[in-house]
Formats: C-alpha cells, structure tokens, sequence
C-alpha cells in the first residue's frame, strides 16, 4: 500500500483524556481512534493487525476442531433467565435495551446460554458429540473502569469457543488440548515466553477455570511466578500449602504485574442441566452434555503487544502480526532514487511480502520518525546517500540494526531472515 493513500494521519499527542500507554501509541500511529472511554474504532491498520491475531487464533483452533460460526450480538432475556445468569446481581456487566415493539434484550457479554441454546436442535444422540465451535465477536461489558485502553474496553473482539462432550473423560480431552493450543497462539503472537497458565476456582457459576497471564506493567493482575520449575500462582492459591505441594519456597517465586489474555472454563453438566441440552447415550438413557467455554481476548492482546512491545519513539510489531512487514521510505528529489523506491516496492509486493511505501512528498525526518512510531518489523530507506554506502538501508525496529544491502538481494535478505 501507498502512504499516500492512507487516510490516516499520526499525530504528536493522543487525546488529552488517554491516559494508557496502548490506546496513546494506537491512536498517534492511526490504528484506532477513541469514541468514548472503552470503545475504540479500529482503522484500516488497526483492522490489518487484529486480522493478524484472527488468523493465527482460528488456525489454532480450526486444528483442534473447532467450526467457526458467528452468533448474533442481541440476546434473548428468556435464555439467561432459565440461569439466573440475566440478574445483574450474578452477572455485572450487562448492556440491556428494551424492544420497541415491547420486551427487554441484552447485548452480548458472553455466549454460553445462546449457543447451549441453540445446540438444541443439533444435537441429540452420543453420536453427536464432541462437537467445538467457535466465534471472534463483539462483546460488550459495561466494565465500571475503562482506563486501560485497548486492555479493557466495553466493546471489545474476543474469541470465545464452547465444547460439547459426551462425557467426563472426553470433555477433560478437549480442555487439555486447548490449553496447549492457546499456548501456541501466545507463541505465535510473541508473547509465549511471558505468558502462564494459572489455575482459579473461577467466578460464582463456574467449577474451575485456567486463565492465561501475560506478564505486563500495564495489566490489572498479579502472579507468582518461577520460570526453571515452570510454576505460576495467583493470588488465590498462593498459600503455604500449595507452595509445598509443589515443592517451591516463597523466595523462589517472583511476583508480576500480568494481564489476562485468556480464561478457560470448565462448566461440568451443570449448564445443560439447566437449559435441558440433553443427548441419548448407547443405552437409550438421557444424559446431559458437558460443556466448556474458552475465551481469548482479541483486542486486548493487540493492547498487551503495543504496551510490551514498544520504545519512546513507538510500537516494535512482532513479525507476525505487524500490518506490514516492511516500511518502505525514501525521499529527496532524485527522480531516479524515487524510480528505484517504487520498482522495490513492486518486486516486495510480488514476493509476497506486506509493504507500506511512503511516497509522500513530505521531509525525511517526518517520514523516519513515523516509521518508528507505526512499528513495522523492516524499514528500507532508499536515498542517495544509502545509495553511496552500497544500496539500501534496511533497519531491524526490534534490534535497531542498520545493514545496507543491494537492491537486488533485498528480498532473499529478508526471507532468509
Ligand atoms: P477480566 O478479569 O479481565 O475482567 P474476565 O475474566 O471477565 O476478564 P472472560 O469472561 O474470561 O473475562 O473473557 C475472556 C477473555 O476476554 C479474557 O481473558 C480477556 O482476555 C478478554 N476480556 C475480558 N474482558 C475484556 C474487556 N473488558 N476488554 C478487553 N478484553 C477483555
Ligand atoms: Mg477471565
């Protein structure tokens, strides 16, 4: 893509009422854009990175099984009251709206109910089962505290899959499955090394729950941490007891500021209990379905990267999910330097390989200092002067590593790593 082309403007200061470091750095490099505290828009940049996590998630999952489908955002009342989960005394983060036409609904915080719901007409006989579904979807949460940018909004993108089981041992399977899953998502988005998997009795209506932390100075969580023996703790069972369990002295642990990137539920048969979600096992006899319930926070995650991944002049995207692999920069009036800027620019995009190129006609620190700021893994500067030091310039954001290379060996440079 042509900068020249890009709506989207950077900008020297965020709004004046931002206060996270995320939703600062988004908005001056033009990935989203602030409607109110909690809810953001997502630019065309901003859209390029979240599909970036989107497509690394749903490989994940479509390997463990899952069918992707897409659940409305609008709920029925009747629904999560057969659970008591529509009184906003069990659950406190509720949008609802009433119907012109008479009747209340609620706005999408969850899935659990509709889809157990729905899976009524699917789903009768043992024969049916496991089925894994899965959805990326707008939530919405009337969070009290929206002051983490991206890390807490009240409409956010979440990934939330839901297990059907036949039985115990086959739920347990699954859930097994999935938790090495999402730890090859963490990796694959960059954060693998700082995230853990901790164990919580979870909220009032769930059995127990995994959550997936992610070390951050800007998450709401804390976790004890000892990476050689591969422990981490939260806070609620993070006793003398299980210390010894787990053979870990209270000096060996480190505590961290995480932010929770994941949170996996197992629901037993309570759910399908309550909603009649039963199936006929060999025998004949009625059984009902096990459930689980497995969230990632989309968005959040995206938040999490720019807080962790990012130096005073802005954000160092993980290759992986970066808009664009390289930041194509040149400038100065030398029409034969722009003619070479722009047959680089076409070879790249025929190789495959996502290139934004600044053909603006603006000065060259501008076009450097917006570099920085947008965060591309490669900037390739094409000037007269890289031109006399033996070709381009390519830096490496993450390491700041400066190498100049012929033109011609730019692409093999790149995806030889
Ligand atoms: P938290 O404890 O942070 O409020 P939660 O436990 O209520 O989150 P879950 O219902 O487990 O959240 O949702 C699954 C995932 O969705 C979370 O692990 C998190 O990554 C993400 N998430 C939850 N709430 C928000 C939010 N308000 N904004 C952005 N992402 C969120
Ligand atoms: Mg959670």
């Amino acid at each position: 893509m042509k900068q020249s082309e890009l709506f989207t403007k950077t900008r020297k200061e965020a709004p004046a009422d931002e206060t996270s470091k995320n939703a600062e750095l988004l908005i001056r490099a033009g990935y989203i854009h602030k409607e109110m505290a909690g809810v953001y828009d997502l630019l065309p940049l901003g859209v390029k990175v979240v599909e970036n996590i989107k497509e690394i998630v749903r490989q994940e999952m479509n390997a463990i099984g899952g069918q992707e489908l897409m659940m409305s955002s609008l709920q029925s009342k009747d629904i999560w009251t057969t659970t008591q989960r529509w009184d906003d005394d069990v659950v406190d983060v509720w949008f609802k709206s009433e119907l012109k036409a008479g009747g209340e609904i609620g706005f999408g915080w969850s899935h659990e109910e509709p889809i157990t719901e729905m899976m009524k007409n699917h789903l009768s006989s043992y024969k049916d089962l496991p089925v894994y579904v899965y959805q990326f979807q707008n939530k919405f949460r009337n969070e009290l505290r929206a002051k983490s940018g991206m890390m807490r909004g009240r409409e956010f993108v979440m990934k939330d899959m839901y297990s059907f089981s036949l039985d115990a041992e086959q739920h347990e399977a699954f859930y097994q499955k999935t938790i090495d899953a999402y730890h090859r998502c963490y990796r694959r988005l960059g954060i693998g090394n700082d995230t853990f998997v901790t164990f919580a009795t979870g909220g009032a209506f769930t059995e127990f729950s995994h959550e997936f932390q992610t070390i951050c100075e800007a998450g709401e969580d804390e976790i004890y941490i000892n990476r050689e023996k591969g422990i981490a703790l939260n806070q609620e069972v993070y006793n003398e007891k299980t210390l010894k369990d787990l053979d870990v002295a209270e000096n060996e642990l480190e505590k961290v500021r995480t932010a929770e990137v994941g949170n996996i539920f197992n629901f037993g048969t309570r759910k399908c209990e309550e909603m009649d979600l039963y199936v006929n096992d060999e025998a004949g006899n009625r059984i009902p379905v096990h459930l689980g319930s497995y969230g990632i926070g989309v968005t959040r995650i995206m938040g999490v990267i720019a807080e962790k991944f990012s130096d005073d002049k802005g954000i160092v995207w993980p290759e992986e999910i970066a808009p664009f692999t390289v930041h194509l920069v040149t400038f100065g009036k030398n029409e034969n330097i722009f003619r070479e800027a722009e047959n680089l620019y076409h070879d790249l995009k025929n190789a495959g390989i996502e290139v934004l190129f600044d053909d603006r006609d603006i000065g060259p620190g501008q076009k450097l200092n917006d570099a920085d700021l947008m965060g591309m893994p490669y900037r390739i500067v094409v000037s007269e002067k890289a031109a006399e030091k033996g070709g381009v310039e390519i830096t490496k954001r993450s390491t700041g590593d400066i190498e100049f290379v012929d033109p011609a060996r730019v692409i093999a440079h790149l995806t030889e790593g």
